[in-house]
């Protein structure tokens, strides 16, 4: 007697907060999927037997989001619209006790390390020869690789070393292996990623391993770019410079967040540099490698900072030009050394200042885009939107950088392919273009 394939069962995963949380989602999916489940991210969660959300507890605006979004579920559960609802990833590893207290009505909360149980919770058989093997969710032409979790330095104002634990770098033939993977499968664009980028090494090898791991990536076949995320100022490995500039696969591009550039503050912050050094690093970078592209991310608003000190750091922004410039406002999280400083600083001030830093850096990326009308650049297509194929430079990382509108009415061009085109127009944070015929 034909019996009836069992229904697989229907997971839908909601994935919150940064890349390296995106990364921990695609790995759990990897490994549902592997099990037979009916996979969908962050689809429609009505009809699931099971969500599992993946939370961020970073700062106030993240735990928000993510505290909405479980309860936004438990009605839908309510309402019967959904099975389970499952909550994993760094609010739940921070905040577990608090949560289980006031929203009782999630079937279990997981932490940051527990892929393994929540794929047996859902019935599924944890298969250790995959690890590493993700369910990619970006476009299939670029994918983030983090290459260490967790994190040593003790910045006052951040919770994640409480939330991820110490730096632990990621083996590199591990790394190396899931980079073939990624490439196997048609990623050409990787974004590395971590907590602290340029730390890589330093607790597994006794030493810092990142130039090393950088040139053994660019020697993969088939990957075009590697870009760097998280990069750290102090104790910057100088020896990735060369790398950047000579090797045409690694991006000239470096994210490294510098927080501040007042002295008090940054000691305030136990930032490790000074402003001193991060000027000299800062222009060194430049000397090393004339065309970079530099983003960073900024607070404002931390306890104690005076209007002084703010202009000084606004001013540093108009007179350094950054390329790519990210802020937030000083959010006060309890568990963190900050945390004993009187948060003085009224959100209005904040928020005032915060948008002080993105007009000016607007007015900045105004000036860097129109100085790049009429060049010729390397595009890779990452969709087609309307009247446009939407790309972007070696200059420009996925959802946080500036992008390229090309108008072509050529019908054979490739998403995930590489074009030249030429800039013909420019805007706050955005180029204009057509494919270039070479
Ligand atoms: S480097 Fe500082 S800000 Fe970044 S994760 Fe570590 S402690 Fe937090």
């Amino acid at each position: 007697m034909q019996t009836k394939p069992a229904k697989k069962k229907k997971i839908n995963l909601i994935s919150l907060g940064c890349s390296k949380n995106l990364v921990d989602s695609e790995a759990l999916m990897g490994q549902l999927q592997l099990n037979n489940f009916d996979i969908s991210f962050e689809g429609q969660s009505e009809g699931s037997d099971a969500v599992v959300i993946n939370t961020c507890g970073f700062i106030n605006d993240a735990k928000q989001e993510s505290i909405d979004t479980i309860l936004n579920h438990i009605e839908a559960k309510q309402r019967g619209e959904i099975g389970q609802v499952y909550v994993m990833g760094c609010l739940s590893e921070r905040y577990i006790r608090e949560l289980q207290t006031e929203i009782p009505d999630v079937d279990q909360y997981f932490g940051v390390n527990d892929i393994q149980k929540i794929v047996e919770e859902l019935g599924g058989d944890y298969r250790y020869e995959l690890i590493g093997e993700r369910k990619i969710t970006t476009p299939s032409h670029y994918a983030y690789l983090k290459i260490s979790e967790g994190c040593d330095r003790r910045c006052t104002f951040c919770a994640i070393p409480g939330i991820r634990g110490k730096h632990k770098s990621k083996p590199k033939d591990e790394v190396l292996a899931e980079a073939r993977r990624l490439v196997a499968r048609g990623v050409k664009e990787i974004m590395l990623i971590a907590q602290d980028l340029t730390y890589y090494g330093i607790d597994l090898y006794k030493k810092n391993m990142f130039a090393d791991l950088l040139q053994s990536l660019s020697e993969i076949q088939g990957l075009k770019w590697i870009r760097l995320h998280y990069a750290y100022p102090a104790g910057f490995p100088m020896e990735i410079l060369p790398i950047i500039s000579e090797n045409p696969k690694v991006c000239n591009y470096i994210d490294m967040p510098i927080q501040h550039i007042n002295n008090r503050i940054l000691s305030l912050m136990q930032r490790g540099h000074s402003r001193e050094g991060t000027l000299k690093l800062l222009h060194d970078i430049r000397l090393a490698i004339p065309n970079v592209t530099l983003r960073t991310t900024l607070i404002v608003g931390f306890p104690g900072e005076t209007d002084e000190e703010f202009r000084e750091l606004l001013q540093f922004v108009k007179d350094f030009k950054f390329d790519r410039v990210g802020v937030f406002s000083y959010s006060h999280e309890e568990g963190t050394t900050a945390f004993r400083l009187q948060d003085n600083v009224p959100e209005s001030i904040k928020q005032q200042r915060l948008e002080e830093i993105m007009e000016a850096q607007q007015e900045i990326s105004l000036k860097l885009n129109q100085s790049r009308v009429g060049e010729v650049y390397n595009v890779i297509i990452d969709r087609r939107e309307n009247d446009y194929y939407i790309g972007r430079t070696e200059a420009d990382s996925p959802e946080v950088d500036n992008e390229v509108l090309i108008d072509s009415p050529a019908s054979d061009i490739q998403i995930g392919g590489f074009y030249p085109v030429h800039i013909y127009k420019a805007d706050y944070f955005d180029l204009y273009g057509h494919i270039s015929q070479l």
